[in-house]
């Protein structure tokens, strides 16, 4: 077929408009499309304009070497003094930076910009001691305690490039990762509190040091160790440093350094949804100057703002929205160490009234596990103050968004759903809350400044109420500009199927509805082909997710003799003692009324759990593997190892 798309499904016709005051008063209103599309550069370089540079650039883009570009040539900055050290210096001192909540209760730390600036320094210092320099790799496995932001903006202060591992990894995860980019330095910590108790970290970076490929061996000359929970801790005296032995006694006077615009600033990996993690780097001035524009615009943020981002700073949201991001832009925010549900269910909500926060940014996976749990328990907390909402890391479901702002926002708030990627550093699509009508499940439009598409096999452009390829048709200041040490495989993935327009492919599917909004339909890994109607899992499992009892939904295509393949539904019930008997039918036949007949499940199992990555993504890779019988693959990031198996034993109702 020339011409593949995808089926486009589901209906939606719900709309929420701005709230006029919002709408009114808006950081980024609606003329900001049509500056930018008019000179792409001139927006880019205004919004660059927002950081405080030591040098300016010569060239805002250097695209004569594709894929390989390069922002704001020429120009000098440091990322560090650019969240910490300006915002002192124009008087805002005192400002709290970071409202730190630790999982025990009454366990709080407000750290003002003027503290975090002296502690940041100290760090600085006290890692250059230790002899890391500029372009060292440093590797970072820490709880969300204030010392991981305090390291990564040590190391960036330095021009050393962190590579964050979330603190959850194994030490075989985070044994390859430190491999891979051969960090000199580990900072880590005695462990973090989780769900009620102290949970360990330095053991895992001991045997992490002991995994290392033997070319690596010695490499890591320094464990750094913060003391959090204060429990017991094997230590190897040639190694290991307490953090407080060297930070807390060193300078806090630290000047920070001039860096290239194009100085490496940190490799992330990728979650692992499509395969094994791809090492991301990052540069320094697109790549801030983008994360802090954008999270001034889509939260259209405000100086009494208080800020949430649920995201640990193992995630590329961790860095770009809790660190580099609201940092830059000398905002007010939450860090919150622990789990949602501890000491109980209300966690959240009680820190989102405690410190009337505003402006709050979590992911579906959660939204959908508040909603199974039902709405008494946010109910019973005050979240007058919220005012924006965002979601990110997995299409939100049209039930989950609705739910999200009628019982978390009070029905006032706008939700802004971003699309992006660990690639793409920063959010390409999103709503703006004070133009952008919203329509639940979807993430709209791109950026003011960013140029997508949705294009079918030969990157043709579809025709609205048809789907295809999401594609990024120009650079993008944040986006990457490699994999680590990896040339050849970051222009493969990324820059080799529509080599020929010179378009970035996402990896996404996606579909332009009948006004041409966009609708994002997940991996194009996962579309299915039933009968030679190439269908999402999107908006099956959105079909699925809209029976009301029905709290989550993952979808797979396997082969089917009949079919070539046929659609396999797992799904999670929402609490409810009522026996479920039957359900499995009602269930598919709801499928078949909201979408149709072709989408109608041919098996349909019902489930504990879904296979989640540790950053809460479904991972249907996985159940793919296991609807067609096969050995399961790469399952290094996921959440329980476990889940897969209980699943593979389970029996489905052919439906
Ligand atoms: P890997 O590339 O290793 O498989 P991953 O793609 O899951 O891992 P991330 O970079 O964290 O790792 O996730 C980016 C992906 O998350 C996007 O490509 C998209 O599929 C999904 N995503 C993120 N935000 C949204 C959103 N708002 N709507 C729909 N999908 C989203
Ligand atoms: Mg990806």
């Amino acid at each position: 077929m020339a011409h593949e798309t995808i089926s486009n499904l589901l209906h939606e016709e719900r709309r929420f408009a701005p709230p006029a005051a919002l709408a009114a008063e808006a950081n980024v209103k609606a003329e900001a499309y049509a500056r930018a599309a008019s000179d792409r550069e001139a927006f880019w370089a205004e919004a660059a304009d927002r950081l405080t540079w030591t040098k300016r650039w010569d060239r805002v883009l250097d695209d004569d070497n594709a894929p390989f570009f390069k922002w704001f040539v020429g120009g000098e900055l440091n990322a560090a003094y650019n969240c910490v050290d300006r915002h002192v210096e124009a008087g805002n001192g005192d400002r709290v930076a970071i409202h730190w909540v630790g999982e025990p209760l009454e366990d709080r730390r407000d750290i003002t910009y003027a503290q975090l600036k002296d502690e940041v320094s100290r760090a600085a210092n006290a890692i250059e001691e230790l002899g890391v320099e500029r372009g060292d790799r440093v590797a970072i496995y820490m709880p969300m305690i204030p010392e991981a932001v305090v390291a990564m903006l040590a190391c960036a202060r330095l021009g050393a490039v962190h590579t964050v591992v979330f603190g959850g990894f194994s030490s075989d995860a985070l044994a390859t990762r430190i491999d891979d980019c051969q960090a000199k330095l580990v900072i880590t910590s005695d462990g973090g509190y989780r769900r009620g108790s102290a949970s360990a970290l330095k053991p895992a970076v001991d045997e992490a040091l002991i995994k290392l490929d033997n070319a690596n061996r010695g490499l890591v000359e320094n464990v750094l160790v913060v003391r959090r929970t204060g429990q017991d801790v094997a230590w190897n005296g040639d190694v290991d440093i307490w953090w407080h032995d060297v930070v807390d006694h060193a300078s806090e006077i630290h000047v920070p350094q001039p860096m290239d615009a194009e100085q490496p600033l940190y490799v992330m990996y990728t979650s692992g949804t499509t395969g094994k993690p791809k090492g991301i780097l990052h540069t320094t001035g697109g790549y801030l100057a983008q994360a802090a524009y954008t999270h001034w615009a889509q939260f259209d943020l405000k100086a009494d703002d208080v800020y949430w981002c649920t995201a640990d700073i193992g995630w590329v949201t961790g860095h770009s929205y809790i660190v580099y991001g609201p940092l830059a832009n000398g905002a007010t925010q939450v860090l919150y160490e622990g789990t949602p549900d501890s000491p109980e269910r209300g966690r959240w909500w009680k820190i989102i009234e405690d410190h009337k926060v505003t402006k709050f940014y979590t992911a579906p996976t959660a939204i959908r596990s508040f909603m199974k749990q039902g709405s008494a328990v946010p109910d019973s907390y005050d979240l007058s103050s919220l005012r924006i909402l965002g979601s990110v890391g997995e299409p939100i479901n049209p039930e989950a968004y609705v739910w999200y702002r009628d019982t978390i926002g009070g029905g006032r708030t706008p939700i802004i759903d971003t699309w992006w990627q660990t690639e793409t550093g920063a959010t390409l699509m999103t709503p703006l809350p004070g133009v952008t009508s919203g329509k639940p499940g979807s993430a709209m439009l791109a950026v003011p400044g960013v140029d997508v598409d949705v294009v079918d096999e030969d990157g043709t452009p579809v025709g609205n109420g048809e789907g295809g390829y999401l594609v990024v048709t120009s650079p993008w200041p944040s986006m990457l500009r490699t994999l680590w040490r990896d040339d050849d495989r970051y222009v493969d993935t990324y820059w080799s199927k529509y080599a020929a327009q010179g378009y970035y492919f996402a990896g996404d599917g996606a579909k332009k509805d009948e006004d041409g909004d966009i609708w994002v339909l997940g991996r194009v890994d996962d579309v299915m082909n039933v009968s030679g109607h190439r269908l999402s899992t999107t908006e099956i499992e959105s079909a699925l997710v809209s029976h009301p009892r029905v709290a989550e939904a993952a979808v797979v295509g396997a082969s089917d003799p009949d079919t070539g393949q046929a659609v396999v539904a797992y799904v999670i019930l929402r609490e409810s003692p009522e026996s479920v008997e039957g359900i499995e039918k009602e269930l598919a036949n709801h499928v078949r009324t909201v979408i149709g007949p072709i989408a109608k499940p041919r098996d349909l199992m019902i489930v504990p759990e879904l296979p989640k990555t540790r950053s809460g993504k479904i991972m249907r890779r996985l159940l793919r593997d296991v609807a067609e019988g096969r050995q399961v693959g790469d399952t290094t990031t996921l959440m329980d190892a476990d889940i897969v198996s209980k699943i593979a034993a389970g029996q489905a109702t052919s439906t």
